[in-house]
């Protein structure tokens, strides 16, 4: 794939893999096992601009695109999907809607703040009875003097443990889209993040619950204008996800080099499993359908990088790239058979993280749903 890339981007990626090879893989196992990752580690990643990739100079980020953005995010998730998603929102969930729709004055505020990792934001848009029909959210926002208080309840909320700002969603008018606005709120009276959520794998993420019960903030937090929130949710998603697909490329690649690392040295019927073309094609195939995946990731990615219109292409990288996660994942616990199985390797780990790439920032079938309406237009509603 280097091919592809320009100098800047590939130096970026050496970086990152570097990164994570040195500070981040060797410690993935138990980051998983403790549920957190060392706040050294991200403030390093902030130093280094990966808190911020795509975010101009002007404003602390790195100034750099989204292809850079998606690179780094699959070296992290190649040796800990759950930093991925951490860094991920960060950049293309809190950053990217600041950067999109913010005034001057929002942007100076937040984003050298999120750029540094002085502060960890989350984006707040599913609630317990709205995830992929998200525009049946509940969450209010009403008048309050010259300002808002913002009351309900969030679900599945990524870095919203210990986020120092949220870009959350609720609604201002009426049902439907249009009823929607966005806001950039600090934590306070009036606001309470839940538990850790149990979940099946990402366990070094934070996901937790947030109630909001009359949180308030001024007239300034209104993200973009009153009754455009949902836009800007979607179209924030749009970005989102891209660097879902290269998370999902990150674990397929950890998937296919442990599965090609582990059949060069495990012995069965006198030599190597290597040998056995049983053993081999799934392996080819998990690797054929990576390069794929990738292609098409930054082929969404190039879009986005020349201002033209990314929507589908990012919709087919996530579906069939997440789609790739799971199928290597699975290939790499069944070339390690019963080790496979065991927490002494990062099979069952990868196995465990690659399954949310499917469900995120829209499922699988949401993303066809996007694909559908790209190609029928309103006839497909
Ligand atoms: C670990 C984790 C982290 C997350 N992080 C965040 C975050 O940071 N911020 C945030 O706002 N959200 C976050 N989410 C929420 C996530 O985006 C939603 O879970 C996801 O969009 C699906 O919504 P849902 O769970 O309500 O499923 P539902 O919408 O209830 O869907 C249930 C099933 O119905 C299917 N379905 C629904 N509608 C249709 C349709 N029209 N056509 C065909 N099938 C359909 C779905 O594909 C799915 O299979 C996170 C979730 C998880 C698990």
């Amino acid at each position: 794939m280097s091919g592809l890339l320009n100098d800047t981007q590939r130096e970026v990626r050496e970086l990152a893999r570097d990164f994570a090879e040195r500070r981040v893989a060797p410690h993935a196992a138990e980051w998983n096992a403790r549920h957190e990752i060392p706040r050294d580690v991200l403030r390093d990643l902030g130093a280094m601009g990966f808190l911020a990739v795509a975010v101009p100079e002007e404003y602390g980020g790195a100034g750099l695109d989204s292809t850079c953005l998606a690179l780094v995010i699959t070296e992290l998730a190649r040796a800990d999907a759950g930093l991925s998603v951490t860094v991920a929102v960060q950049n293309g969930l809190v950053c990217s809607p600041i950067l999109r729709a913010g005034t001057e004055e929002q942007k100076r505020t937040w984003l050298p703040r999120l750029a540094s990792g002085e502060v960890f934001g989350a984006y707040a848009l599913t609630e317990p009875d709205a995830g992929s029909d998200a525009a049946s959210l509940r969450a209010t926002a009403t008048r309050d003097g010259d300002g808002w208080r913002i009351s309900g309840s969030k679900m599945w909320i990524t870095n919203g443990g210990f986020a120092g700002v949220l870009v959350v969603f609720a609604r201002t008018g009426g049902q439907g889209s249009g009823g929607v606005s966005a806001f950039i709120a600090e934590p306070g009276e009036g606001f309470e993040a839940g538990p850790e959520l149990a979940k099946m794998g990402l366990h070094s993420s934070s996901t937790v619950g947030l109630t909001f019960d009359g949180l308030r903030v001024g007239a300034d937090a209104m993200l973009g204008e009153e009754g455009q929130g949902l836009k800007l949710a979607l179209a924030t998603l749009d970005g989102g996800r891209i660097t879902v697909a290269a998370q999902a490329c990150g674990i397929a690649q950890a998937a296919v080099d442990l599965a090609v690392d582990y059949a060069r040295h495990r012995e069965a019927f006198g030599g190597r499993i290597a040998r056995f073309q049983g053993v081999q094609f799934p392996v080819a195939d998990a690797s054929a359908k990576l390069d794929a995946a990738r292609l098409l990731m930054l082929h969404a990615a190039a879009l986005r990088d020349a201002g033209l219109p990314y929507r589908a292409e990012g919709a087919k990288a996530k579906l069939f790239a997440s789609a790739v996660a799971v199928e290597a994942a699975d290939v790499a616990v069944q070339t390690l058979g019963g080790y496979g199985y065991s927490a002494e390797y990062p099979a069952e780990r990868l196995y465990r993280d690659a399954k949310i790439t499917e469900l995120y920032e829209g499922t699988s079938q949401i993303q066809r749903l996007v694909i559908a309406r790209e190609l029928w237009g309103a006839d497909a509603r």
